[in-house]
């Protein structure tokens, strides 16, 4: 313990405050230094100052609006280069797709590297859109308010993108002697998956980052009056799959009108598929993530949460859990959420085709023709069909919860969250890591900023923003978890 303090400390003694003039921020009022703590309270004395930049690196970020599409994400990738290239990193900036390009970055810790031990920081710098009027700020202003930093990608996942770099240009300036490689790398198209994303990455360039860990957004660190009631480690995520609703009729004029009108029998078919229901199944991760939120919850949703599979009680406790918490509900079982609907050119013209869009969320293991054919079934409309698009995710093994580096995951979780309990979790949403899990890679999802509920919900929603002290908790938390890892004590 001793030598890990002493290693942490000559780390972060080697941080270098540099001053970047960034006018925006300091006319926004970003708070001045906060206040030192004692040193007790952080084995991390003086990562305020690195904290500090990476607010900075963040607000900067923030303002680059990479919204996707189109993503854009190669100024974004310039800029992240340049940090790095200021720090003696050398970066590698890959054309993904016009306009569009990843970051790569490595420090080594020998001539040859061993890929299998190889850990990998990774975070995406593309966000998704942002109703402007709907903001009470502006999404891409990084604005300084009440102790927050506000933006479209404050928390998804910018803030990740700056810890990360946070965490490499410490270990870059400490001169740490690293026992594995610690790869850096910045994504593009991860909000859209599509052709520029880490699958095309991983298709051209694995060589150029291939690891046997990673560290990714995707878990979370929930806190509720100021203190963490428990962290969500992810090892698993459901599979993202669009499928068209088609619905077909004759076209014709509107004053004579038929019963087998496209968009009436589209309506009916969407509001068919929105009553049901798929069936249960539990994963072993999401088992373990039930037993560990029965010892911290009430005693009774605790009650239900511990009836969740018991022969006589299932079913109702099911229920009860899927209503107290639509993401519980989500971890259970295959779901469907209809989100786009088109037809129709003229008010005056029955169109002879109607659509929706379906995003459907599977739990691993799943497959989406067992779902459709049970849609189809309830639909029981030969005027529709369903047709699965292009893009659709793949499903990917769970990372291990027996892993050296998930122990490390916990242990420094639970220690640096005052011994809040650390739940494996599998993410009702997806990330990268699917994609890195389908090549070997033992890969986590923390996103390590302490946020509330409320906080949470407004990712990809308006007034997106994170607490400027979380960022910073967040910062220390994966320093240590990356050093007590990577760094040879
Ligand atoms: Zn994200």
């Amino acid at each position: 313990m001793l030598i890990l303090k002493r290693g942490m400390r000559k780390l972060l003694q080697a941080v270098v405050i540099f001053l970047t003039p960034v006018l925006p921020l300091a006319a926004q009022g970003i708070p001045p230094n906060p206040p030192p703590r004692p040193a007790a309270s952080s084995p991390v004395p003086d990562s305020a100052a690195l904290s500090r930049e990476a607010l900075v690196w963040l607000a900067q970020l923030i303002q680059i609006n990479t919204t996707n599409p189109p993503g854009n994400e190669q100024a974004a990738a310039k800029y992240v280069a340049g940090i790095l290239e200021k720090e003696g990193i050398t970066p590698e900036v890959l054309e993904v797709a016009p306009g569009r390009s990843a970051v790569v970055a490595r420090l080594r810790n020998s001539a040859i590297s061993d890929p299998s031990r190889a850990l990998l920081l990774v975070a995406h710098m593309d966000v998704v859109g942002a109703e402007r009027a709907r903001w009470t700020v502006d999404p891409f202003g990084a604005v300084m308010k009440d102790g927050y930093i506000y933006g479209r990608g404050a928390l998804d996942d910018k803030a990740m993108l700056a810890a990360n770099l946070a965490t490499i240009v410490a270990l870059k300036r400490s001169n740490a002697h690293l026992n594995r490689d610690v790869i850096f790398l910045a994504t593009d198209d991860e909000e859209a998956g599509g052709e520029a994303s880490i699958r095309t990455l991983i298709a051209r360039n694995w060589d150029k980052f291939a690891a046997g860990y990673a560290l990714n957004e995707g878990g979370e660190v929930v806190a509720k009056n100021g203190k963490v009631q428990f962290v969500a480690v992810q090892a698993s995520e459901k599979v993202s799959v669009n499928v068209a609703v088609i619905a077909k009729g004759p076209s014709g004029h509107a004053s004579i009108p038929t019963k087998d009108n496209a968009v009436v029998h589209l309506a009916a078919a969407v509001a068919k598929i929105g009553t049901y229901s798929a069936p249960v199944h539990f994963t072993a991760v999401v088992r373990r993530y039930f037993e560990g939120l029965a010892a911290i919850s009430d005693d009774e949703i605790a009650k239900w949460m511990r009836s969740l599979e018991s022969s006589d009680r299932a079913e109702h406790a099911q229920r009860v859990i899927a209503e107290t918490n639509p993401e519980w509900g989500a971890m259970m079982r295959d779901t469907i959420a209809p989100t786009m609907l088109s037809a129709g050119v003229r008010a005056n013209v029955i169109p002879g085709e109607a659509r929706a869009t379906l995003n459907i969320r599977l739990l691993p293991g799943d497959t989406i023709d067992v779902l459709l054919g049970a849609l189809t079934k309830l639909v029981n409309d030969p005027q529709v069909r369903l047709e699965v698009q292009p893009n659709a995710g793949l499903a990917a093994p769970t990372s291990s919860l027996e892993s050296d580096f998930y122990a490390v995951i916990n242990k420094v979780a639970f220690q640096d969250f005052g011994g809040a309990p650390v739940l494996p979790y599998q993410s009702p949403w997806a990330t990268d890591s699917s994609q890195l899990r389908l090549h070997n890679v033992q890969a986590y999802g923390l996103w390590p900023f302490p946020v509330t509920d409320e906080d949470l919900k407004r990712m990809h929603g308006d007034d997106e923003r994170l607490p400027v002290a979380s960022f910073n908790k967040g910062i220390e938390v994966l320093l240590h978890i990356v050093s007590d890892f990577a760094v040879t004590k």
